[in-house]
C-alpha cells in the first residue's frame, strides 16, 4: 500500500470514527457499530504499518547491520552483514527475497536469505 493509498484509508477510518462517536445509540446502529469496528481493527492490522515493527525487529536481530522498512514480514539476508527489510505483505517480502536471491544481496553475499514473520516469530517457508 502507498503512502497516498494510506492517507485517504485514514480519511475515510476518521469519517468512520466520527459516525461512530455522533451516530445515536439504538439496538440496531449498535449492531453495525460492532460490524465496522471489527472491520476497522482488521484494516489497521493488516494494511497500516505497524508501528513498534522496527523495534521487534531490532530485539530479534540485535546483530543487524540495518533494519529498513516496516511491517511484519521480513526478509532477512545473513552475508557479509545481517540486513533486514521490513514489509506489510508477505508477497512483497518474497519478492525483495527472491530479488536478492537471484542477483546477490551485496558484495559477500553467500545466499544465506531467508523470510521471517515477526508476528508468529518464525520463519517462513519458501513458495513450493
Ligand atoms: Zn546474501
Amino acid at each position: 500500500m502507498t503512502r497516498a493509498e494510506r492517507a485517504k484509508l485514514k480519511v475515510f477510518m476518521d469519517a468512520i470514527d466520527e459516525f461512530l462517536e455522533t451516530a445515536p445509540v439504538t439496538p440496531a446502529l449498535n449492531m453495525i457499530r460492532d460490524k465496522v469496528l471489527r472491520a476497522r481493527v482488521q484494516l489497521i492490522d493488516h494494511t497500516l504499518p505497524h508501528k513498534d515493527s522496527k523495534a521487534l525487529a531490532k530485539r530479534t536481530w540485535p546483530r543487524a547491520a540495518w533494519i529498513s522498512g516496516a511491517g511484519r514480514y521480513a526478509s532477512v539476508a545473513v552475508c557479509r552483514d545481517l540486513t533486514v527489510i521490513l514489509f506489510q505483505e508477505l508477497a512483497d517480502a518474497r519478492a525483495a527475497k527472491a530479488l536478492i536471491d537471484q542477483t546477490a544481496c551485496g558484495g559477500a553475499c553467500c545466499r544465506n536469505h531467508y523470510l521471517y514473520d515477526l508476528e508468529l516469530n518464525q520463519r517462513i517457508k519458501d513458495a513450493a
